[in-house]
């Protein structure tokens, strides 16, 4: 994570302003995420809204019968367009202008109730009129619509009104008067509802952003962590606290499956010589060329190929029987002889390794996988004093197959 980004959303959460506005990557990410979150709430209040325009009908034949099919016109003119805008509110065009759609779905009924009030005879036509304010704060409340888009929608129903009022129904200056009060008044109160509920929702999307930054963070230093405690520094395969992890956990599966498990110790041959020739540093990329060519034999899972420490390195084997277990050593011996790494004080001219091996069927009568090393680092022993560049197996004899 970007440092300058957590400064940035940490600067515009103590940012305690009137601004309801991040930079434009952050307001995208929190319009899509507002969008995900209140996209059902939009529609559910839109079918509400309809619902309720058609079922205030029922009372038209009743009590209106003169003028009711005129009523019925404009319930289906202004539902209608809604339908249709919360019927396609889910394609990708309307779900990104939401704000706006819900804005003008809100618009749409304002202009139906003032169309109906204009048509409904007394004194239903008050009612109609008075639904007015009650259809913009429920909008308002229940679809989440944002402080700005509120802002235009309650200036748009204005217009409708007077217009209406000047233009239509060329209503007494005193009607005009009661009616913009109520609706100015009522307008601001949703408005400032609006804008604090805005203005903590943007605070708890700057915060939840923070959270999954820092966890992420601290994720990220968790691994780095793991890492570091697992593996070798010089060598980057795993180090000796994993070797002792991982060879408890394969002696205890070798012991519930009944299955061998190998090992093999390998020991650099006259390493003190190498280092006394060629130096420190070279001594250390020849522990980095052996380690690399280590690591390629630790296939199976459970197998690993670890830095036992000095120069000297541990293969474990899951399911490998002591014979396996060899023929893979002597690859590995083989495989060190191709990184012909020069050593003039060894007598066979290149860096050469010995290789002790071992494996066992863990039992209950075993006391854990000390025993398995014990016995790789004995055979190890053997390889190395009878001659070094070979491999020795715990209680077999050992093969003619030393080259130095
Ligand atoms: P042998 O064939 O009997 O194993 O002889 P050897 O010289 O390899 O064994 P010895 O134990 O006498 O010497 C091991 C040397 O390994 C001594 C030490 O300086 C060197 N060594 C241990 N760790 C490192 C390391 O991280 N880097 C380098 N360059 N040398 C190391
Ligand atoms: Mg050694
Ligand atoms: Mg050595």
């Amino acid at each position: 994570m970007d440092p300058t980004q957590l400064d940035n959303l940490r600067q515009l959460l103590n940012n305690r302003g009137w601004r309801l506005h991040f930079p434009a990557p952050l307001e995208a990410e929190f319009q899509a995420d507002y969008t995900a979150r209140y996209q059902t709430h939009m529609i559910i209040s839109g079918l509400l809204g309809v619902l309720a325009l058609l079922a205030c009908g029922v009372i038209d034949p009743i009590w209106m019968p003169d003028v009711m099919t005129e009523l019925w016109t404009i319930r289906i003119a202004t539902t209608l367009p809604i339908l249709v805008l919360l019927l396609f509110s889910r394609t990708p065009f309307l779900t990104r202008h939401m704000q706006a759609v819900t804005a003008t779905g809100a618009c749409i009924f304002v202009a139906g109730l003032v169309a109906l009030s204009h048509t409904a005879t007394e004194p239903f036509n008050h009612y109609y009129a008075g639904a007015i304010t009650l259809v913009m704060l429920v909008v308002f409340v229940l679809s989440r619509l944002q402080f700005v888009w509120g802002l235009c929608s309650a200036a748009l129903m204005m217009i409708i009104l007077n217009t209406h009022h000047l233009l239509i129904a060329g209503s007494s200056l005193m009607l005009m008067t009661i009616h913009n009060f109520i609706f100015i008044a009522s307008a601001t109160f949703a408005l400032v509802g609006t804008f604090l509920v805005e203005r903590s929702l943007r605070q708890n999307y700057l915060q939840s952003r923070l959270l999954s930054f820092e966890n992420h963070d601290l994720e990220e230093s968790n691994l780095r962590l793991q890492y570091l405690t697992a593996i070798d520094g010089l060598t980057q395969i795993a180090n000796r606290r994993s070797l002792d992890m991982t060879l408890t956990t394969e002696w205890q599966r070798a012991l519930r499956k009944r299955e061998p498990l190998g090992v093999v110790m390998i020991d650099v041959d006259h390493f003190k010589l190498f280092n006394d020739t060629y130096g420190h540093q070279a001594g250390d990329e020849c522990l980095r060329g052996v380690a690399g060519a280590l690591k390629d034999f630790a296939r199976r899972p459970g197998d690993i190929a670890a830095r036992y420490g000095g120069e000297e390195f541990v293969l474990v084997l899951t399911n490998a029987t002591s014979a396996q277990a060899r023929i893979v050593a002597e690859r590995v011996r083989d495989r060190i002889l191709e990184l012909a790494i020069p050593h003039q004080s060894s007598s066979h001219g290149n860096v050469t390794a010995s290789f002790g091996v071992a494996s066992i069927v863990p039992t209950n009568q075993h006391n854990g996988p000390e025993v398995l090393l014990l016995a790789a680092d004995q055979a190890l022993y053997r390889a190395k004093h009878s001659g070094r560049n070979r491999v020795s197996v715990d209680g077999l004899p050992d093969e003619d197959q030393a080259v130095a």
